[in-house]
């Protein structure tokens, strides 16, 4: 298998039957692959049976169906596994499995690095290295599916978020393709509500989303005025709250979506007052807006602190009282750094130093 030959992991279905109609071959051959890739994380051209052997010659020699490689694999107390993997030119991203009582949840990277510059967030310190292509997106899930099939027997993917490394949006059109694969009946046959997309902000991309997919929407708000957000979440100075939530509304709207979800991370004495509950209050009261706080994890190298359960509960009350769903997020992988705005794979090209020594054993890997 030539590495230059094109993969056709993560070819959305149309795409992919037009190249089978542009080699010859009959549209339906899309469906027979997309079976065998998601449906059973098969990628061993000699297994698909129901490939004639001549076709699966020709593809076996002109077209690839190449994973992201596993560079190293880390499994926490509490049954989180994170994996470090390898896309080429030692650029390595991460990729989190979740699992709970009745669901498993992947969180995936769609970006090397992250170019928002968020101050809290570990990724966000490495700078942006490139877009992953919506094989590599695609790829993460067949890659765990076989992964956790294989070593962990009852484990499985039911959900899938875009909260590992990078912005999402800012890789636009490899996400959309991704989303199409992960949400076809004849991809991972996700239901809409069961993808979801975590997005720092970007309204014009937010405003696109809506035209063409219709995928669950979460924002990290982290701050409920605009002089704190524009600090916290940097590309708030372009697109400030009002902006941000009047898209998400829209989107919410023209999705038929039942609510837009709100990451709030909880930084001790920096967002966690009753006030500032009172004004995020303000901002969602009357909208369809569920809120999510997050224990912070911490990222050494950042000015910030965990807030105290106390004070989380208090400001979750607050947001209860006046109508709003508030869940707070356990933490989960901590032992094994891959809870969330942990992740830090490793950029050859980094544009900005110094890693904190968290993240240097992943560094020290290349
Ligand atoms: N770039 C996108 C998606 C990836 S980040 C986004 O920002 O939404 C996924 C989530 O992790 C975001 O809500 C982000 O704010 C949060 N996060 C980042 N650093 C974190 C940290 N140190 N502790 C807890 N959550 C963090
Ligand atoms: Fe990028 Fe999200 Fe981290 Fe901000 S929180 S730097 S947008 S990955």
């Amino acid at each position: 298998m030539a590495a230059s030959n094109q993969n056709l992991i993560g070819l959305p279905r149309a795409e992919l039957e037009n190249w089978f109609a542009a080699t010859g071959e009959k549209p339906f051959r899309a469906r027979q692959l997309m079976r065998w890739l998601y449906e059973r994380g098969e990628v061993d051209w000699t297994a698909m049976s129901d490939l004639s052997l001549n076709l699966r010659e020709t593809l076996a020699t002109s077209v690839s169906l190449q994973l992201p490689a596993v560079d190293t694999r880390a499994q926490s107390a509490d049954g989180t596994v994170k994996w470090s993997l390898d896309v080429g030119s030692g650029q390595r991203v991460e990729m989190v499995f979740i699992p709970e009582a009745r669901r498993g949840t992947l969180c995936v990277s769609s970006q090397v690095g992250c170019a928002m510059d968020c101050p809290f967030c570990a990724t966000g310190r490495q700078g942006f290295n490139r877009n992953l292509s919506a094989a590599e997106i695609v790829g993460q899930v067949v890659l765990a599916g076989r992964e956790l099939g294989l070593e962990q027997g009852a484990s499985r993917v039911t959900n899938v978020v875009f909260m590992g490394m990078g912005e999402p949006l800012a890789n636009f059109r490899e996400l959309v393709r991704a989303c199409d694969v992960l949400t076809d009946d004849f991809g991972f046959g996700l239901s809409r509500r069961r993808v979801t997309v975590s997005t720092s902000g970007l309204v014009p991309q937010i405003d696109r989303l809506a035209a063409v997919s219709n995928v669950a929407l979460a924002i990290s708000l982290h701050a409920a005025t605009d002089d704190l957000r524009d600090e916290l979440v940097p590309i708030n100075r372009k697109h400030p709250i009002a902006e941000l939530l009047a898209a998400c509304w829209d989107y919410a709207a023209r999705t038929n979506s039942k609510q837009v979800t709100f990451e709030y991370i909880m930084l001790d004495g920096v967002n966690d007052s009753l006030g500032q509950a009172r004004q995020l209050a303000s901002l969602l009261q009357g909208h369809p807006a569920k809120v999510n706080l997050i224990p912070f994890n911490p990222v050494a190298g950042t000015p910030y602190g965990r807030t105290p359960q106390p004070r989380v509960d208090a400001f979750r009350k607050v947001l209860m009282d006046r109508g709003i769903v508030t869940v707070t997020r356990r933490p989960r992988g901590d032992d094994i750094d891959a809870a969330c705005g942990q992740l830090a794979g490793s950029l050859r090209n980094k544009v900005r130093t110094p890693l904190s020594e968290k993240t240097m054993h992943t560094v020290n890997r290349t």
